[in-house]
């Protein structure tokens, strides 16, 4: 951790005092224990517990890129904006890597944490009136496929749909993945915008899938095609398929002759099996608390029947909503 009390309870700030200067003793603003101060050559200069001792907020074994992402993201911020380094927050019982402006708290992720972990701490966040922005070090970006922690890790806007943060200490970047869509067996396709590290305010750059902007979109590539894979997992009798196969079936429908010549492809928590029960998913993602029910129902809409060639962001197929709905009314 890069903050400490000193003897007179003063917090001491490790990106703001050269280590150097440190004196006497040092103790966790959480649980008062003593911490030694390390002053190596890899890690940034931080304190760690002397004894390990139950701490609840330890925050041991911070790898140099944590600490790293720490120390660039505070700076970035300060030019700014009001910001704070680990900050207790004794309500809540939790401590930030950065809180920003009072309200918004920053969390680096650079390790797996288990799903029970994140909702927990993200509601209890939220029930405290802040708002918690999740950006990912290196172990957390996304890869192929979305694991179960990283979809609970996407947010949404009507703009940039499911999105999600990553950080990149190598090479000083925050990068913004967008419009994230999968196609059957889960591979990703999206988005990508990179910001240097301190060029823009990193607030408004946090801020940009809600800004206002001109709508982007993704080409659906000219891959296989998604009859041929769907047959492909019939004739090998896969259990997943045949089952939704079957729930076409039943609804007199034939799943091979739907409109999926083309590559198919969806936003998380939307597939064929969730569509073909009538019914729209009702996935929670954890940091989302928008109601995204009606994107997913304009999307399946328009990209089986209307705008295959294109995966376009919420607002776009809320856009061609409205304007059918006003041509229906002069129609009648
Ligand atoms: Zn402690």
């Amino acid at each position: 951790m890069l903050t400490a009390f000193d003897e007179n309870k003063k917090l001491i700030n490790l990106l703001e005092n050269r280590p150097e200067s440190l004196k006497g003793k040092y103790f966790c603003p959480a649980c008062r224990s003593e911490l030694s101060l390390k002053n190596g050559a890899i890690k940034t200069p931080h304190f760690a517990h002397k004894s390990l001792q139950a701490c609840d907020l330890a925050l041991e074994n911070e790898s140099a890129q944590h600490l790293g992402l720490k120390k660039e993201l505070y700076e970035w911020f300060k030019q700014d904006e009001k910001v704070e380094i680990e900050r207790y927050l004794p309500a809540l019982n939790q401590r930030p890597d950065l809180l920003v402006n009072d309200k918004i708290a920053i969390e680096i992720q650079c390790s797996y944490l288990s799903l029970k972990r994140l909702k927990e701490r993200s509601e209890n966040y939220r029930q405290h009136g802040y708002r918690v922005l999740w950006l990912m070090g290196k172990d957390l970006w996304m890869q192929e496929r979305l694991t179960e922690l990283q979809k609970n890790l996407l947010y949404f806007s009507e703009n940039r749909g499911f999105y999600y943060w990553e950080l990149d200490l190598e090479k000083q970047k925050l990068r913004l993945k967008s419009l994230i869509h999968e196609d059957l067996q889960g591979h990703l396709l999206y988005l990508t915008d990179e910001f240097s590290f301190k060029k823009a305010p990193l607030l408004s750059l946090l801020r940009r899938p809600y800004q206002r902007q001109k709508l982007q979109s993704i080409t659906v590539p000219k891959g296989q095609s998604s009859e041929r894979f769907i047959r492909q997992q019939l004739f090998h009798r896969s259990a997943k398929w045949l089952k939704i196969q079957e729930i076409y079936y039943q609804k007199g429908e034939n799943l091979l002759t739907k409109n999926f010549q083309k590559s198919f492809f969806a936003p998380p928590g939307l597939n064929l099996l969730t569509v073909s029960k009538l019914e729209l998913p009702s996935v929670n993602f954890c940091q989302i608390t928008q109601n995204i029910s009606e994107y997913y129902q304009n999307f399946w809409e328009n990209f089986t029947e209307k705008y295959t060639e294109n995966l376009y962001p919420p607002r776009f197929y809320a856009i061609m909503k409205e304007r059918e709905n006003e041509k229906n009314q002069v129609k009648a």
